[in-house]
C-alpha cells in the first residue's frame, strides 16, 4: 500500500467511534464521505470555532466584499448534521491519550474513539516585529478575523498589506475596490513568488497597479508605529516609513502539528503520514493543511494548503475507513480570485524547466503551460477555465501535449483530452 510504515489501514467496525478533530474543509469532508459509503457508526466532529463549519475561500473573497451573511459561508445548515447523524461537539482538543483512545477537551471532557482524524488545518504565521499587537494590525483566516475586516474598512483608509500572497492580494484588491489607498509589501521580487510563475506574476502585478494598488518589492515592515495603543503606520527595512491606519499581514500559515507532537507521532513541516494518510499510529490519520504526506505521484513529501488537498485527502481516508484503502494520488488544483480576474492552476509547477503561453496577456486571457523535459507538469490559467480544466483532466491521467501544441490557438484541446 504505498510508501508507509508499515500499516495497512484498517475498515473501522460499525460500534467504533470515528472521531474528528477540527471541523473545517478537511473534517467535514470525511465526516460527509464517510455517510456517503455507507458507515452507520457513531461519527463525531469537534468544532473549536464559534460558528457551524464552514467554507474559508469566501472570506477573502465574497464574503469580504459584503455578500451574504454568515449563513452564506456555511457547509451545511444545522439540519444537515441531525439528518445525517454526525454529531457536531464544541470544543478545542488539548491532549490526545494513544493508549486510552481518547481524547481530552479544554473543558476536561473525554471523547473515546476508534479511529482518529486530525484535520487541525493551520494557523496565522504572525508578524514578529516591534508593536506587532497594535490594535488595527489584522489577519485574515477565520471567520472572525474576515467579519472584523469586513466591518472595519471603509473608503479613504490607508492600508498596508505585509505580503503578496494569495490573501494579501485577494484582501488588497478588495480593499482597493472599497475605495482604501493601498500599499502591500513583498520580501520577494515578485507577487506569489511561492506558488506561480513569472508570466503570473506579472499579470498580477500590472492589474493591481494598474487598480491603483502600490506594490513594493524587496522590503518588508521592521516595526508598527502607533499611538494610544492604535497603529499609525509602519517602519520599512529600506527607511522608508509609511502611514496606516490598517495592516493586514498575510505571511504564510504554520500547520497545527502541536497536538500531534505532544502525542508521540512524528511531525516535521506537518503531522508525517503515508501514502494512505495514516500517522505512525494506524488508529490515527492526518489530512488537509496540516498534514506532510508521501505523495508517489510527486516522489518527495507534500503539505499542501487548498480545499482540493483537504477533501480529497477526507474522502481518500473515508474509503479506508469503509474498507477501500487506497493510496492517495489526488492531482492538486487551487484557484484564486483578484479583482476580475480568476486565477486557476492544476498540477504542482516547481521545477519547471520552460513554460510556455497560450493566449494573450495583454487581452486578459491565457494560460501557462509548465513543463520538465517533455513531460507537462502544470497548467496555469487567468480566465481560460477551458484550458484549466484540461489541464486537470490530462495531468490527472498523466498525459501531455507537446509545448507547441499548447502555444498554438489553433490546437483543439477538446479534441486532445478524448
Ligand atoms: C481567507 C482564505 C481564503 C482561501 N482561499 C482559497 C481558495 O480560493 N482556494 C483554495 O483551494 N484554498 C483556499 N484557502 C485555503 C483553504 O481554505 C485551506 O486549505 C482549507 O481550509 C484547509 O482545510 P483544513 O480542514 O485542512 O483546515 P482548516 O480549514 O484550517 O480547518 C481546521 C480546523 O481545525 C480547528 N482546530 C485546530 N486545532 C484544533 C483542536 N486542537 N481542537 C479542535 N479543533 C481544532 C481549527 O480551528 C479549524 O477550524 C483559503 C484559506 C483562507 C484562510
Amino acid at each position: 500500500m504505498g510508501v508507509g510504515f508499515g500499516w495497512v489501514g484498517r475498515k473501522v467496525m460499525t460500534k467504533e467511534t470515528v472521531l474528528i478533530v477540527g471541523a473545517g474543509h478537511a473534517g467535514f469532508q470525511v465526516a460527509v464521505s464517510l455517510r456517503q459509503a455507507g458507515y452507520a457508526g457513531p461519527v463525531r466532529l469537534i468544532n473549536d470555532e464559534a460558528l457551524l463549519p464552514y467554507q474559508r475561500p469566501p472570506l477573502s473573497k465574497a464574503y469580504l466584499k459584503g455578500a451574504g451573511g454568515a449563513e452564506s459561508v456555511l457547509f451545511r445548515p444545522t439540519k444537515f448534521y441531525t439528518d445525517q447523524a454526525i454529531e457536531l461537539v464544541d470544543g478545542h482538543v488539548v491532549a490526545i491519550d494513544r493508549a486510552k483512545h481518547s481524547v481530552r477537551l479544554a473543558s476536561g471532557a473525554e471523547l473515546p474513539y476508534g479511529h482518529l482524524v486530525l484535520a487541525t488545518g493551520a494557523r496565522n504565521r504572525l508578524l514578529d516585529v516591534p508593536n506587532a499587537n497594535l490594535d488595527g494590525v489584522m489577519y485574515l483566516r477565520n471567520f472572525a478575523e474576515s467579519e472584523a475586516l469586513r466591518t472595519h474598512i471603509k473608503a479613504g483608509q490607508r492600508l498596508v498589506v505585509i505580503g503578496a500572497g494569495f490573501i494579501g492580494l485577494e484582501f488588497a484588491s478588495t480593499a482597493r475596490a472599497k475605495g482604501l489607498e493601498v500599499d502591500v509589501l513583498e520580501l520577494a521580487p515578485r507577487v506569489m513568488a511561492r506558488a506561480v510563475t513569472p508570466d503570473i506574476s506579472a499579470y498580477f502585478e500590472r492589474k493591481h497597479r494598474e487598480a491603483g494598488i502600490r506594490i513594493h518589492f524587496g522590503v518588508g515592515a521592521t516595526e508598527i508605529e502607533g499611538m494610544n495603543g492604535k497603529v499609525t503606520g509602519v517602519a520599512l527595512s529600506d527607511g522608508r516609513q509609511m502611514s496606516a491606519d490598517l495592516v493586514v499581514v498575510g505571511v504564510g500559515v504554520l500547520p497545527n502539528i502541536e497536538l500531534a507532537a505532544e502525542a508521540g507521532l512524528p511531525v516535521a513541516a506537518g503531522i508525517v503520514v503515508d501514502a494512505q494518510l495514516l500517522t505512525a499510529d494506524p488508529d490515527i490519520s492526518a489530512i488537509g493543511d496540516c498534514a506532510l504526506f508521501e505523495s508517489p505521484r510527486f516522489g518527495a513529501p507534500l503539505r499542501l494548503e487548498s480545499v482540493q488537498n483537504a477533501t480529497d485527502h477526507a474522502r481518500c481516508v473515508a474509503a479506508r475507513l469503509t474498507g477501500k484503502p487506497e493510496t492517495y494520488d489526488g492531482l492538486p488544483w487551487f484557484w484564486s480570485d483578484q479583482g476580475n480576474d480568476k486565477l486557476q492552476m492544476a498540477g504542482l509547477t516547481a521545477g519547471f524547466d520552460h513554460a510556455v503561453l497560450r493566449g494573450d496577456p495583454a487581452q486578459g486571457a491565457f494560460s501557462v503551460f509548465c513543463y520538465k523535459g517533455d513531460r507537462m507538469i502544470g497548467v496555469e490559467s487567468v480566465n481560460r477555465a477551458g484550458d484549466h480544466v484540461f489541464g486537470r483532466r490530462m495531468l490527472a491521467a498523466g498525459r501531455s501535449i507537446t509545448p507547441q501544441q499548447a502555444a498554438d490557438m489553433s490546437f483543439d484541446l477538446k479534441q486532445a483530452m478524448a
